[in-house]
């Protein structure tokens, strides 16, 4: 296999690991789009300014120099030098970025320059929601993955160690609020392009994942 794929989905579907795991198989680079909004939005909390504030934002994070790696085998996240590839995954990070990412100038910066990123590799997974649509819409394969909330929130919180019913639920709840602030935006990236297939993972584990599109890929 030689291009591009993209791997777009709402969160909790499993899609990085999915996308590692399909890199990994193709011998391919990878880019972790969600990473570069979660260091931006990093960018924006250390600055102290209020993640709502469109104006400041924009601004704080076109003076930010972010960095990612695009090896599948390691996670490479910098803001200004800084190794922040553990504080995006925080939960202050998490809750912030939705509004961070919904800023026009914000995703213009970061689009033009996960295009820079991927244009010199000759096989590529790029994972995130707008690839398909957006960031590369001539890619070689479109992946769309979905899978049930329930379901979605039962694997965030496995990855976390989280057993308790209540904390679940707030998952869950964060899952479905994530979900729809992404998706009432202008240029809704939560939504399928129109030549992807949509791959349901409810019932399959994240090995029959990466089978499938390596399959996919293949054909
Ligand atoms: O994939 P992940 O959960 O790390 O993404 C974090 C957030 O970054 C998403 O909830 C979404 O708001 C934003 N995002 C985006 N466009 C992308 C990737 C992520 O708006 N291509």
């Amino acid at each position: 296999f030689r291009g591009q794929i993209t791997l777009d989905g709402p969160s909790g579907t499993g899609k990085s690991t999915v996308a590692r795991g399909v890199a990994a198989r193709l011998g391919a680079a990878y880019l972790d789009t969600g990473a570069m909004y979660r260091a931006a939005t990093v960018a924006v909390l250390d600055a102290g300014v209020d993640p709502h504030d469109a104006d400041a934002v924009a601004r704080t994070v076109a003076a930010a120099r972010i960095e990612v790696g695009t090896e599948a085998g390691t996670e490479l996240v910098l803001v200004d030098g800084v190794d922040v590839a553990t504080r995006i995954r925080s939960a202050e990070v998490t809750r912030a970025v939705s509004a961070v990412s919904a800023v026009p100038a914000v995703r213009r910066q970061l689009v033009d320059q996960q295009r820079a990123l991927v244009a010199s590799a000759e096989v590529v997974v790029v994972e995130g929601r707008d690839i398909g649509t957006v960031v590369l819409p001539d890619a070689t394969l479109k992946i769309y993955l979905t899978a049930a909330p329930e379901v979605r929130a039962e694997r965030r919180a496995g990855q976390l160690g989280i057993t308790d019913a209540a904390e679940i639920a707030v998952l869950a709840a964060d899952l479905r609020r994530r979900d729809e602030y992404d998706s009432s935006r202008a240029d809704s990236p939560l939504r399928p392009a129109e030549d992807s297939v949509v791959v349901d993972s409810t019932d399959l584990d994240q090995q029959g994942v990466v089978a499938r599109i390596v399959e996919l890929a293949a054909s």
